[in-house]
């Protein structure tokens, strides 16, 4: 028989892991929620254009990373590599671009074909933020005082230090694009292949390069600074007040620019030196022009994604896990009596199990496995008696408690 293992890239979430994953979702929706945004999910797949259009052709996410495949309809289809192009495509088909601003909220898995290391799957999974419709300054800085007070709930906030830039207006891009490609040209001898591959169509590109040849012309390049139209200076001053305002402390990093295509004025990455060279755990910034890209009017929006995976290993200490209460019947005829009392847990909301064999000893294990807080334990005398023992597992403390009153006692 074959020993079948996870597809190389992709992981079980199972305890511990599991755990520490739902502790991230539930902490982000909740954080999120105090900040007005609301919980939307959409299709794990979509058409290929929906991605391969808007993410840049020179992306790296779009040139070597995505599951796309024929369906057997043979239309092109692809496992979505992150969440905002399925968002954006969700609300132009759902006629929701004249009730602004939406504020979304997601979770779920994404999919890139990448080379497997710590902190970097195939299959990965991250939570993210949309808002979608005002253009002011005042919405960069909220969605990111929303990332900011996720990490700080998660108990990450003070490992995590978030680093700010600006990527211009259109104006402002162009112009910094063509000093780009005067001064990479120039030194195109010590640029990567890939690089140099990028240096007409993106060179905005070789920036956020990985490689090691490219970092020295990368540290000495042309900033944005020099290029900033008056608009797009002031719209990043309202960024920097606001967050200030909201009480969020920020680095400026003039290096910083996103790995997709679609993102003007606003960039900004949580970055953090306890995970190695896989240091980003949450990036966004604005994307004014991706909602019209999918054929919708144009609708500034900003947001963010951040990848649970990386989130969970940054976790301290995994939340805790109480296991259901443990019924625990001594003999046959009291087994059945338990069912009853299980039942009647169940329906007052208590989580309880009963195991499906063994004896007396061997159930007590098992709940002191599970994490049982308490153990419910009917004998013959507590049959005759219509009274329980509950034992508290943790202290050892023993007390005799009514079947009726279980659960009130309990809950
Ligand atoms: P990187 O530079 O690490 O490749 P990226 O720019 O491709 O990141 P984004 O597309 O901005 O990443 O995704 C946002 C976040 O999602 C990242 O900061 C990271 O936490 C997480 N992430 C991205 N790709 C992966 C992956 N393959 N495995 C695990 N997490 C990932
Ligand atoms: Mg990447």
């Amino acid at each position: 028989m074959p020993q079948f293992q996870p597809v190389r890239g992709t992981h079980d979430l199972i305890g511990e892991a599991w755990r520490r994953h739902d502790h991230v979702v539930a902490t982000a929706r909740a954080v999120a929620k105090l900040y007005g945004f609301e919980p939307w999910a959409t299709p794990l797949f979509e058409e290929t254009a929906i991605f391969a259009r808007t993410l840049g052709e020179t992306s790296d996410v779009v040139t070597k990373e995505m599951y796309t495949f024929a369906d057997r309809g043979g239309d092109s289809v692809t496992l979505r590599p992150e969440g905002t192009a399925g968002i954006c495509r969700a609300l132009v088909s759902n006629g929701l671009t004249q009730t602004l601003p939406q504020k979304v909220f997601y979770s779920g898995p994404m999919f890139r074909y990448e080379r497997p290391q710590k902190g970097r799957q195939r299959q990965f999974h991250q939570i993210g933020l949309e808002l979608i419709g005002p253009s002011e300054p005042l919405a960069d800085a909220e969605v990111i005082a929303c990332g900011w007070q996720i990490l700080t709930a998660l108990g990450i906030g003070a490992e995590c230090i978030l680093e700010l830039n600006t990527l211009g207006d259109k104006a402002s891009r162009d112009a910094w694009r063509t000093a780009l490609i005067t001064y990479f040209s120039a030194r195109s001898g010590e640029l990567s292949e890939e690089s140099r591959n990028r240096l007409q169509r993106n060179p905005l590109r070789i920036l956020d390069s990985k490689d090691a040849a490219d970092r020295a012309a990368v540290a000495e390049a042309p900033m944005i600074a020099g290029f900033l139209t008056p608009e797009a200076a002031a719209f990043y001053d309202g960024v920097r007040e606001n967050l200030t305002r909201f009480g969020v402390p920020f680095r400026e990093n003039p290096r910083i620019v996103r790995g997709l295509d679609y993102y003007s004025h606003t960039a900004f990455e949580f970055v953090t030196t306890a995970l190695g060279s896989q240091g980003t755990v949450l990036a966004g910034g604005r994307y004014d022009g991706l909602v019209e890209e999918m054929g919708g009017p144009s609708t500034p929006a900003v947001g963010w994604a951040a990848g649970i995976e990386r989130l969970s290993m940054l976790l301290a200490e995994p939340p805790v896990s109480v296991g259901p209460v443990a019924v625990v019947p001594m003999g046959e005829a009291a087994e059945a009596a338990c069912i009853s009392i299980l039942q009647s847990l169940r329906q007052a909301g208590i989580s309880a199990e009963m195991a499906y064999r063994g004896n007396f000893r061997r159930r007590l294990d098992r709940a002191n496995k599970t994490g049982a807080p308490f153990a419910v334990i009917i004998g013959e005398a507590e049959l005759a008696a219509g009274v329980a023992q509950v034992k508290n597992l943790a202290s050892g403390e023993q007390s005799a408690v009514a079947f009726a009153e279980l659960p009130t006692h309990l809950s």
